[in-house]
């Protein structure tokens, strides 16, 4: 048979993580196969429609530096964008997106058929090849054998998933889709260290059912945000609104009325569930002084009536979700069209994974999604990115990558992963972050697109436009640097206008711009101030620097100090019963988890300070 077998990289999965994998190791000119359960299904949204949103819109935009996909299919499949946090500091504005979820599929879908160096097929994946502990491949549910030295596993929700309505449960991957269960009896068997945990989903509703004129609108920003560092707002298609109801006393009561026939509180589900997306009925207990919770009312695209009502996620049986939908206003005749569920799923303790998301276990294995107990898209996408990535280098026998805590939310998600473990599903936060300042949207390109030029995930006109950028920024800062204006040049009536006040004595340009009620656009409109650059990209970039330099450079101080200690290598045979003074209990933390740097080992929970002090002496001591 002539069909392929034999591959550098094969993924196994193709949502979020699977096909960021499977692009990256393709465009990094591996031999890649892509297999998943279901072609028609490749880069599905399996909960919102919406990609970005604080923390999470930072991971699309770093993807997009990296060559990967989820930015600029959102540009071509986004109905509504909108910038979080617009008045505040630049670390914390984030794009988020609402999705129509068949052009955001299509879209993926389009990259991964047009993807050089990429085959695609259609077959679940039931178990694994191995010699000894190395990766040599998988077996299909045909029967079929695929070779490959590197293999990413991104199931999702799927490895024994478990859905549950009220007190009816069965097995699914999510709603629609067949589970992995053999898959998951083989992975338990290899003595990976799982758990389980859970997310749910609300019911979706037909929007000819509701009632608009009682609800508020919500429009998306003009002009519109791109996500895409190399995407323009001509590729947005038709751009609607959402809208915003709440629930209301009664809804609470009908909630509390089914609480003893709901999953969650009767004791059947034991997966923990994500904090920061929980159910409904959550909601409710958890904030039961509140009588009412927003609901944003999400088209969930252009050619479907079909609504997502983002806030009431249940895994309530189905009388109870009818009653408690109909009792919002503007919903009283609600028509449900699928029910909301909560699943189960089997995830994996990411302690037990490398920096470059191989499994410690199993040489040339990679996890990556929502199986290493994260949630959302982009935190899926991200690591599917660099298991991609690691998986193509491993293949080749090179060194593995992964950014640092101050180069990357990336590096942070990676790092807090693998050093703390979880215990509830993990998502991204600005918060998670020490160095925000240097981690914005707007730099991630300048952060990250030298590297994965370097990687290789990044093509020629992606390159050439950014340094095209880049040069544009370098030099305009030089001419604002070298352009000094004085209060002959700039009368009062103009220094008023864009300085808030006359100017008494020479200043450059920059230093102009440096104060706070400057923007780029205005000081461009002085007398003296020439022609300043066109693209928006370039002044923002310009502006920022400028604005916030004094703090950008107290925090690269601040990096380069901590940089030696944090990088310095811990052997990974080394004997931590050597090292004078530890408790018990950190040496058998640091021997089960291994860390790979001093860094790291800090951040293990239960490694203190004092004890790094002590490992610090004795490597010293080592060299
Ligand atoms: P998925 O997108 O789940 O993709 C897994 C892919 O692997 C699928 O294509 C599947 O067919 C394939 N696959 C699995 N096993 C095999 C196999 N053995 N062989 C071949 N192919 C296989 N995220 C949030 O941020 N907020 C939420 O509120 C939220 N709610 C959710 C509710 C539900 C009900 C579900 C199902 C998910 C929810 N999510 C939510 C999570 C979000 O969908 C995931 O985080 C994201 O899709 C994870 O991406 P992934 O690539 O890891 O996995």
């Amino acid at each position: 048979m002539q069909f392929p077998t034999k591959f550098d990289v094969i993924v196994v999965g193709g949502g979020h993580a699977g096909t960021e994998a499977a692009l990256a190791a393709a465009r990094m000119g591996r031999k890649t196969l892509l297999l998943s359960h279901n072609i028609e299904t490749l880069g599905q949204m399996s909960c919102n429609p919406a990609i970005g949103g604080i923390g999470k819109g930072h991971l699309v935009k770093e993807i997009d530096a990296l060559g990967g996909a989820m930015a600029a299919a959102t540009d071509e499949g986004g109905i509504q964008f909108r910038t979080l946090n617009s008045s505040k500091g630049p670390a914390v504005r984030a794009t988020r997106a609402q999705a129509d979820r068949m052009l955001y599929k299509q879209a993926i879908r389009r990259r991964l058929e047009n993807q050089p160096n990429l085959w695609l097929f259609q077959q679940a994946v039931d178990d694994f090849t191995l010699l000894g502990d190395k990766i040599t491949g998988v077996v299909t549910q045909l029967g079929l054998r695929f070779e490959a030295p590197a293999v990413v596993l991104t199931a999702g929700t799927f490895l024994a998933g478990l859905v549950h309505v009220g007190l009816t449960s069965y097995q699914a991957g999510r709603a629609g889709d067949p589970p992995a269960v053999s898959l998951a009896h083989r992975l338990r068997e290899l003595k990976l260290p799982v758990g389980r945990l859970k997310t749910g989903t609300p019911p979706r509703i037909d929007g000819r059912s509701l009632d608009y004129s009682v609800m508020t609108e919500q429009p998306g920003d003009d002009p519109a945000p791109v996500f895409s560092y190399l995407g323009s707002v001509q590729q947005h298609p038709r751009q609607v609104s959402c809208w915003i109801t709440s629930t209301n006393a009664r809804t609470h009561d009908i909630i509390r009325g089914g609480l003893d026939r709901s999953p969650l509180y009767s004791g059947v589900i034991e997966g923990v569930g994500p904090r920061y997306c929980p159910s409904i009925e959550d909601k409710i207990m958890r904030f039961a002084d509140k009588d009412s919770h927003q609901i944003f009312v999400e088209p969930e695209g252009l050619s479907t009536h079909e609504i997502y009502p983002n806030g009431i996620s249940t895994s309530l049986p189905f009388d109870v979700q009818y009653d408690l939908v109909r009792s919002m206003r503007g919903f009283e005749n609600a028509h449900i069209t699928r029910p909301g569920y909560a699943i189960e799923y089997d995830y994996f303790d990411p302690r037990g994974l490398k920096r470059s998301l191989e499994t410690k276990a199993i040489q040339g294995l990679f996890f990556a999604g929502q199986i290493n107990g994260t949630t959302g898209y982009e935190e899926a996408a991200a690591q599917g990115l660099l298991a991609g990535i690691n998986a193509a280098l491993s293949a080749a026998g090179k060194e593995a990558w992964s950014p640092s805590r101050d180069q990357a939310y990336l590096g942070v998600m990676v790092d807090d992963l693998i050093t703390r473990g979880v215990s509830e599903p993990y998502r991204m936060f600005t918060s998670r972050a020490e160095y925000r300042l240097l981690l914005r949207e707007d730099n991630a390109d300048l952060r990250l697109t030298e590297i994965g030029r370097q990687l290789g995930v990044v093509d020629d006109n992606r390159w050439s436009s950014f340094e095209r950028k880049r040069e544009a920024v370098t030099q305009e800062k030089e001419r604002l640097k070298s352009t000094w204006v004085n209060p002959k040049i700039i009368d009062a009536a103009a220094a008023e206008r864009v300085l808030g006040q006359a100017i008494e004595r020479e200043y450059s340009l920059f230093d102009l711009l440096r104060r706070p009620q400057v923007d780029y656009r205005s000081l461009m409109s002085l007398p003296g101030a020439g022609v300043g650059v066109d693209d928006p990209q370039v002044a923002e970039q310009v502006e920022i620097q400028a604005k916030y330099q004094g703090y950008i450079e107290r925090q690269q101080d601040e990096i380069e100090r901590h940089h030696h200690y944090e990088a310095l290598r811990l052997l990974p045979d080394m004997d931590y019963n050597k090292v004078h003074g530890l408790s018990i209990e950190v040496k058998q933390k640091l021997a089960q988890f291994r860390p790979e740097t001093l860094g790291q080992a800090a951040r293990v929970s239960g490694v203190t300070p004092a004890a790094i002090s002590l490992l610090l002496v004795y490597l010293k001591r080592m060299q």
